[in-house]
């Protein structure tokens, strides 16, 4: 009886052991293909920008002298424009990795979200140059604990999205407001919204809804990185589509500084 007993176990095992490999040659298959794909989605955002950038250039040298000054300058704003896109990504995918790595330690202080919301403002101001924008931060919220520059950057990212997909003139919007616990930032568009199916894959490294839009070049990885610092700070980031009007709404959620002295008590 032991010894059948023993043969049947030394089957069972067998058989465990030829699903687990069959399970994980499905998995390294999947994970190759995960790696090519995410190989063909970078090497093509380092690609087209940099053809973009050595066309304009090789014009500019080959006919400089038969050029008009617009000419010129429509070339050089391509290079800068282009060499600016690439400089973004590349800047993205570090912050990418060091929050994959676990190398990003938020260097997180109280901060008044409106300070840092107006610094996210003027540093868009050249992206945000033909929209309107509105900021209401009441100046009596509390202050958060969050690291300054992670949280300009994310607040940078929502409104450089919300340019992108919103048409020129439209009213971009930023709004403060508070619970007991939390600070709650929204940057708001008016622009087509997101598809309700698309709202919680959008926060996904790559993931773009209108994949091959020219006009709007991306990368996917602006609201990854958004979750990334928020989550990295101890908030959450979330998105809708509006009720009150078309457009899509942000919400950055951040915890409030408690060890902070109201400034009521400080009077
Ligand atoms: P990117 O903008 O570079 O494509 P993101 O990660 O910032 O990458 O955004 C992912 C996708 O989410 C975008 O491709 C776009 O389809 C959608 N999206 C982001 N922000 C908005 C917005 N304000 N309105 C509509 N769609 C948006």
């Amino acid at each position: 009886l032991l010894d059948a007993l023993a043969d049947q176990a030394a089957l069972a095992i067998e058989r465990i052991q030829l699903v687990a490999d069959v399970d994980r040659a499905r998995l390294a298959a999947e994970a190759d293909r995960l790696r090519s794909a995410l190989l063909t989605s970078i090497s093509h955002d380092l690609k087209t920008p940099l053809a973009a950038i050595l066309g304009a250039a090789g014009t500019l040298r080959d006919y400089l002298d038969s050029m008009t000054a617009d000419d010129r300058l429509d070339l050089l704003a391509t290079i800068v424009d282009e060499s600016e896109r690439l400089h973004r990504f590349i800047a993205n995918l570090l912050d990418m990795t060091r929050l994959e790595s676990g190398a990003m330690e938020p260097n997180a202080t109280p901060h008044f979200v409106g300070d840092i919301a107006g610094g996210a403002l003027r540093r868009g101001a050249k992206i945000l140059a033909h929209h309107k924008t509105e900021m209401t931060v009441a100046s009596d919220l509390p202050m958060v604990r969050v690291d300054a520059v992670l949280l300009e950057q994310v607040l940078f990212n929502l409104l450089d999205n919300a340019a992108k997909y919103s048409p020129e003139s439209s009213t971009i919007t930023i709004t403060g407001r508070a619970n007991a616990y939390n600070v709650f930032v929204e940057v708001s568009d008016e622009g087509q919204g997101i598809p309700p199916a698309d709202l919680e894959r959008i926060f996904d490294s790559f993931y773009r809804v209108r994949k091959g839009d020219q006009v709007r070049a991306g990368t996917g990885l602006g609201l990854s990185i958004c979750r990334g610092f928020v989550e990295a700070m101890g908030g959450a980031i979330s998105a809708e589509n509006r009720s009150d009007r078309c457009g899509a709404r942000f919400t950055v959620q951040l915890p409030i500084a408690n060890d902070i002295p109201k400034l009521d008590d400080l009077k």
